[in-house]
């Protein structure tokens, strides 16, 4: 899992403890100051259609079940309501990249983050690769937050962009309205389950001479849409599927959708960047023998002492071969202490 800051949650525990990371957090503060920042940048461009939403919030809604390109299948059980995650290239050694990039900078790829930042409504080229390049293949992409505590809620649209005047809506079926990722393969089939939305593209064979199949999306909310995905992280999740919906490979892409993609990269790549450097000075500041695990030091020092009285001899082997018993406990290395330490049996009369 990847969290607000950028790190997953195995790093976290790996660079600091959690005293550490509560003196982390006070010193950052709960809130990224570039969420701080983009929400008063969102709230002037969203005012605007708020009155719009309340509008149109009472038309009635038409039924359009029969639609050849919306299938729903809630009857199948699942296991789980949150959605897997879990990268794995499969028998087929399913690949995702990004498509070149145009001039248009309408959507940008941080390499520090491993993250897209996109304009709403703009489209975001991706290449697919499965091997043997065979045909009658699926490909599943469904967005998801990003965060654990939020792994169960279905990433819909928000009001204000689900109003049927809106014109990303026109000539849209009702039931494709609601979904944030659209394919611009009209093949494409939009599918729920458990609420949680999907939409799910015929995959052909590649073109002759091309080793790959492209694909393009759209995003039709941004992240931070009240009362749809409401500046939470997310995700898409790309799996490859047989016509029987096994799950062949699966693979995952963090997408922030936005207002202005550039400065969102650099505001949180400075973020990462900057937690990190906190990090950095946590772990020196840290008193020797405190924090610092004894086996991050295995340089033997030889020691030529001359010791007055048999009692006080003893006393200075005792404790030098009880100090290294203490770290070798709490280390688990064994094996590297125990030669020194029987060293110092032998030496002891
Ligand atoms: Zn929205």
């Amino acid at each position: 899992m990847t969290s607000a800051n950028g790190f997953s949650d195995s790093q976290e525990s790996d660079l600091v403890n959690e005293e550490d990371m509560k003196v982390l957090e006070k010193s950052i503060g709960c809130i990224p100051s570039y969420w701080i920042q983009n929400i008063i940048d969102d709230k002037i461009e969203e005012n605007y259609d708020l009155e719009q939403q309340y509008l149109e919030e009472n038309k009635p809604i038409k039924d359009e079940d029969e639609e050849q390109y919306y299938r729903e299948i809630d009857s199948t059980p699942l296991p789980s309501r949150i959605p897997v995650k879990e990268e794995f290239p499969g028998r087929h050694n399913f690949q995702v990249s990004l498509g070149n990039q145009d001039s248009s900078k309408h959507w940008i790829y941080s390499q520090i983050l491993k993250k897209v930042f996109i304009n709403m409504e703009e489209t975001l080229p991706l290449r697919l690769k499965w091997d043997p390049p065979e045909g009658g293949l699926l490909l599943r992409t469904a967005m998801v937050f990003s965060l654990d505590q939020y792994a169960g809620d279905p990433v819909r649209r928000c009001h204000n962009h689900t109003a049927p005047n809106n014109s990303s809506n026109r000539d849209v079926n009702l039931r494709v309205i609601k979904h944030v990722v659209r394919c611009t393969d009209s093949t494409s089939m939009y599918e729920e389950r458990n609420e949680h939305l999907s939409v799910v593209t015929p995959l052909h064979r590649p073109q002759p001479g091309s080793q790959y199949v492209p694909v393009c999306f759209k995003f039709l909310c941004k992240n931070s849409c009240p009362s749809g995905m409401n500046r939470r992280p997310t995700e898409l999740i790309f799996t490859l599927e047989n016509s029987e919906k096994t799950v062949l490979g699966r693979r995952r892409l963090s997408v922030r959708v936005c207002s202005c993609p550039k400065r969102d990269k650099k505001k949180e790549e400075a973020e990462v960047l900057k937690t990190q450097s906190n990090v950095k000075k946590i772990k020196l500041n840290v008193p020797v023998g405190k924090k610092m695990m004894p086996s991050c030091d295995t340089h033997v020092f030889s020691v030529q002492l001359n010791v007055v009285g048999k009692e006080n001899y003893l006393s200075v082997l005792k404790y030098a071969y009880d100090i290294m018993a203490g770290q070798a406990a709490r280390t688990g290395q064994f094996e590297f202490f125990k030669p020194y330490m029987d060293d110092i049996l032998r030496k002891t009369p």
